[in-house]
């Protein structure tokens, strides 16, 4: 039997119709969310990306701005800009796409983002965070992978989940999410001896390699959940992904395509972290607003 095809585009519309009110119900308290993000460069994909994150958040009424810069644009000045940005109340979320020209240091760069608007939750206090399981900003992609499987009301409870790859944007904090909910986990790379004899033991299988075709039918078990990351060209220049969807379709019991899978999703998990960020905002004004009427009612302190 034909797996189910889990919808990231419907998926995404149906969250982001929610979102849209938590927009407006933040902007009647006085907080609109806003997100900057910041492009280094003419990366044709790039600039396809930045272009839909910032569609995205007018679609929902957030506020955005894209800031583009030339490829030559030194390291001090885009940190330079980052810091205006962290002190900009009405910028709740930083996004620098990657990637960087040479000159420029990703790591730096993402540090430099105050962790309050670390949206893509690539800083070290994001992943450090994520790793302790406390509050902190999740990277969008493993994070919109996750809502799927809830989506699907799966389980993770003493399953066995198999990531490939191990990257820190993707395979990484995939793992973690998925051990935080109590799924057995086992990463898979570039050097695991027999790739097949581990995606088999999978219950739920996530491939963010970025090989297209990868993942055939005969390394999927019957009725495993499949989560495709990847996003891959054919020779057609037809967007795949790393998973051979036509043939896994037949194994799985749910499956992502790509595209229309995990892609959206990751923007939609933008979204929802520039939101909690703001969210964040209001409570600290809110708080802070609490605490000053406390200090003018107080009584003076009497004199010694
Ligand atoms: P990456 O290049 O940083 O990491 C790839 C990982 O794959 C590495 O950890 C490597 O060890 C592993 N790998 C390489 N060859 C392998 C093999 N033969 N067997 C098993 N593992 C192997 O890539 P990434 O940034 O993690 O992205 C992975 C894929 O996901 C890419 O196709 C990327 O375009 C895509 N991606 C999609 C989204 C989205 O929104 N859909 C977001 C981020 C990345």
């Amino acid at each position: 039997m034909s797996a189910n095809i889990i919808d990231g585009r419907q998926l995404s519309h149906t969250l982001r119709q929610d979102y849209g009110q938590r927009v407006k119900r933040l902007a009647s308290q006085g907080v609109t969310p806003g997100l900057a993000v910041l492009l280094v460069g003419q990366n044709p994909a790039s600039q396809v990306y930045v272009k839909n994150k910032v569609l995205a958040c007018k679609e929902i009424g957030m506020h955005s701005v894209l800031l583009e810069f030339e490829a030559d644009m030194t390291q001090a000045r885009l940190l330079q800009e980052i810091d205006r940005l962290n002190h900009d109340a009405s910028i709740h979320g930083i996004l620098v796409q990657l990637p960087l020209p040479p000159q420029i240091d990703p790591q730096s760069v993402i540090q430099a983002i105050s962790p309050l608007k670390d949206v893509d939750g690539f800083n070290l206090e994001s992943a450090g965070g994520l790793m302790c399981g406390t509050k902190s900003f999740w990277p969008c992609t493993p994070h919109g992978c996750l809502q799927m499987l809830d989506a699907i009301g799966f389980d993770l409870k003493g399953k066995h989940a198999v990531v490939v790859g191990r990257s820190n944007i993707v395979g990484k904090p995939m793992a973690l999410m998925l051990l935080q909910r109590n799924a057995t986990v086992t990463i898979c790379h570039s050097q695991t001896a027999d790739l097949k004899a581990q995606t088999l033991q999978a219950d739920v299988l996530v491939a963010a390699v970025g090989i297209r075709h990868l993942i055939k039918a005969d390394m999927v078990q019957p009725g495993a959940v499949v989560l495709d990351v990847g996003m891959n060209r054919d020779e057609q220049g037809k967007l795949c992904g790393d998973v051979d969807f036509a043939a896994v379709k037949e194994v799985a019991s749910y499956i992502t395509p790509v595209p229309g899978g995990v892609g959206p999703m990751t923007i939609t998990m933008l979204l929802a972290n520039t939101l909690e960020a703001a969210q964040t905002a209001l409570s600290t004004l809110t708080d802070l607003s609490a605490q000053t009427v406390h200090a003018a009612h107080k009584p003076p302190t009497p004199r010694a």
